[in-house]
């Protein structure tokens, strides 16, 4: 068994732990392997062990990989790194979900490149929580409107929402605001009922709080070589 195999499963032996612990049902949370900067090799590693879905950061990587891996069609893939306008295409085509929606004009966009046969993108709202400056996401309290705006482009389904918390800050609060505002977003939304929040470091206090989808890349694939993207601080 390699490396990836071998830590992919102590991942879900981890989250099947911390479930049982904090009395939540297993199937209620998906596990999202991470898989930018990362080869195409590693994410059949992933595959071969098990994992169908992914997430990738840049379009064009997560295009050329698709490619590569274009036999493996039951892999679901999910964008969720910062998307500018000029990229919107790409994602369309290729992303099951978008996870990092924080403009109506991006939204629109995807709505209006998203190929009929490949039926609804599905997105979440990214809510920059802890209220960095440099941080992608949108401030809680214009949440209502953009969910306004995004449920009346029919070729998108908005399916709840999506944060990164500060780095290092050791306390809940960031996963508790985000889980009350998922509440409030699913009175008028009921299927709007995921919370994609929790990584490497700090994905068991999202689980606590309600996260619906942990997104882990380190303690799968290993360190990144870190390799800056146009678009990431
Ligand atoms: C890179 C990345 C992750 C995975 O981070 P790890 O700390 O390696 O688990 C999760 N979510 C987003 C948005 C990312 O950019």
């Amino acid at each position: 068994m390699n490396n990836i195999a071998e830590q992919l499963r102590l991942a879900y032996q981890n989250l099947t732990q911390k479930c049982q612990q904090f009395k939540l049902s297993n199937n209620n949370v998906q596990l999202i392997a991470v898989s930018k900067t990362k080869p195409a090799t590693d994410i059949l590693s992933a595959y071969a062990a098990g994992q169908r879905k992914f997430a990738e950061n840049y379009p064009q990587e997560l295009v050329e990989k698709q490619l590569l891996l274009a036999d493996k069609t039951d892999i679901e893939w999910h964008f969720i790194g910062p998307l500018q306008s000029n990229k919107t295409n790409l994602v369309a085509q290729s992303a099951q979900w978008v996870h990092s929606i924080d403009r109506f004009k991006i939204a629109k966009r995807l709505a209006q490149q998203r190929p009929v046969a490949l039926g609804k993108l599905k997105v979440l709202i990214q809510i920059n929580i802890s209220q960095e400056a440099s941080k992608a996401g949108i401030a809680p309290q214009m949440m209502l409107e953009l969910a306004g705006q995004i449920a009346a482009l029919p070729q998108l389904a908005l399916k709840g929402l999506m944060a990164i918390p500060a780095a290092g800050i050791n306390d809940e609060s960031s996963f508790k605001a985000m889980q009350q505002l998922s509440l409030q977003l699913q009175q008028h939304y009921p299927d709007a009922t995921e919370l994609s929040m929790g990584m490497s470091n700090d994905w068991p206090l999202a689980l606590k709080n309600g996260a619906t989808m942990i997104r882990l890349g380190t303690v799968i694939f290993g360190e990144r070589a870190y390799n800056k993207g146009p678009n990431e601080e």
